[in-house]
């Protein structure tokens, strides 16, 4: 691959998975364990082993995202060969932008000393919710004051940071979700990660509800939710640029546009994705088979996916429409892709258009304000 690559075939972004937790929440569908500590060096020597593989050689990028599981899991000493690690191999450019993603319980001030230090300069905090009857529903073992502690922590030594919320949590109504958001502009966060709980298909939570032990939230109280946040956000100032993230201008997440672009990325660590060269890869989520394989010199790629011209060309206009404020731009889109969009899904525009969920200037494709709740059909049909 040549170095002048364009953004979709080279990666300017690198996610890495860092899959220790304290304990394993209700609603977790990702690559996450409890009760593996203990394998924590080991882990790290495997994942610098599959950088070393993967890369080559330093590769120079924009955005860095270590996520998780719960990197902050971690200790003082293992965070700083991680980010040491990091540093060695995914050089920052100037400018560019290192979240780290922390749990309200487990970060301290030890631990942000190592972040700040390193360069991390975005904190990504997994409030969920301010309320202990709904954290106690979703299984999260922190308590609400410990956000406003991990809050000051973050706020003396990074420039940017966000919070995750929950909405739709079983036994929530509208008053709930509009205390939980009143407690979290009262921290005055620049940006938000906002997601309607999802029952995934193997989670505690998934078999509670096919048990018949949990009420799940109406959609129409649902849908109210999501209205709610998205009229109180944008009043305080906080844009909506994607489905479920809302930031000040100039906050939003480097590493969530590079996704919603649909450019490359490296993916590293256990159960992480990786889009390079047009490959689609995923590495094994089994924790044992990882730190094997990879010690085995071998790769831990599990599946993998070439996308060809048009697949990648219709995963793009997906991804692209989930970007509130720029939509899918005509010229930008066939640039990236070589298609021409009215040639590719001109019908599936005309048609949303006409039921008032896509509005098209011409240039821009975008969401209208109804097409946001019926996302997940328009983005179904583009691909
Ligand atoms: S802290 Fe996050 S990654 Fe860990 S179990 Fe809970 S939801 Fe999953």
């Amino acid at each position: 691959m040549r170095a002048d690559a364009p953004p979709w075939l080279l990666p300017r972004a690198a996610y890495v998975h860092v899959p220790f937790c304290a304990h394993k929440c209700g609603y977790c569908d990702f690559a996450s364990l409890a009760g593996s500590d203990h394998l924590a060096d080991r882990y790290l020597d495997a994942l610098e082993r599959e950088t070393a593989a993967k890369l080559g050689e330093p590769r120079e990028v924009d955005a860095i995202f270590v996520g998780g599981g719960t990197p902050t899991r971690l200790d003082a000493r293992q965070l700083e060969r991680l980010t040491g690690m990091i540093r060695r191999w995914l050089p920052l450019t100037s400018g560019g932008e290192w979240t780290v993603e922390a749990n309200p319980g487990t970060l301290d001030e030890a631990k942000a000393d190592v972040l700040a230090a390193a360069g991390v300069d975005r904190v990504s905090l997994g409030a969920q919710s301010f309320q202990p009857r709904l954290l106690q529903a979703l299984e999260r073992n922190h308590a609400p004051e410990e956000v406003g502690r991990a809050v000051a922590i973050v706020r003396d030594r990074f420039p940017r940071w966000s919070l995750d919320l929950i909405f739709g949590v079983p036994g929530s109504d509208v008053d709930d979700w509009q205390a939980d958001l009143d407690a979290t502009l009262a921290l005055g966060p620049s940006h938000l990660s906002c997601y309607g709980l999802v029952y995934e298909k193997g989670t505690a939570l998934w078999k509670q509800l096919q048990r018949g032990e949990v009420d799940p939230v109406e959609e129409e109280a649902e849908r109210r939710m999501y209205e709610l946040v998205m009229d109180r956000l944008e009043s305080a100032g906080l844009l909506m640029y994607e489905i479920s993230n809302y930031a000040r201008p100039g906050h939003e997440s480097r590493h969530n546009l590079v996704y919603w672009a649909n450019d490359a990325y490296w993916g590293l660590g256990l159960g992480a994705a990786q889009y390079v060269d047009g490959l689609r890869t995923v590495n094994t989520r089994d924790m044992p088979a990882y730190l094997k394989r990879i010690e085995a010199g071998e790769s831990a790629v599990g599946p993998s996916e070439h996308l060809g011209p048009e697949e990648h060309a219709r995963e793009t206009a997906m991804l692209m429409l989930r970007r509130i404020q720029v939509g899918i731009d005509r010229d930008d889109f066939r640039w990236r892709t070589g298609f021409d969009l009215d040639a590719l899904i001109g019908p599936v525009i005309v048609r949303f258009a006409a039921e008032g969920l896509l509005e098209d200037d011409g240039r821009r494709i975008r969401l209208t304000r109804e097409g946001r709740f019926l996302a997940d059909r328009v983005l179904c049909e583009v691909v």
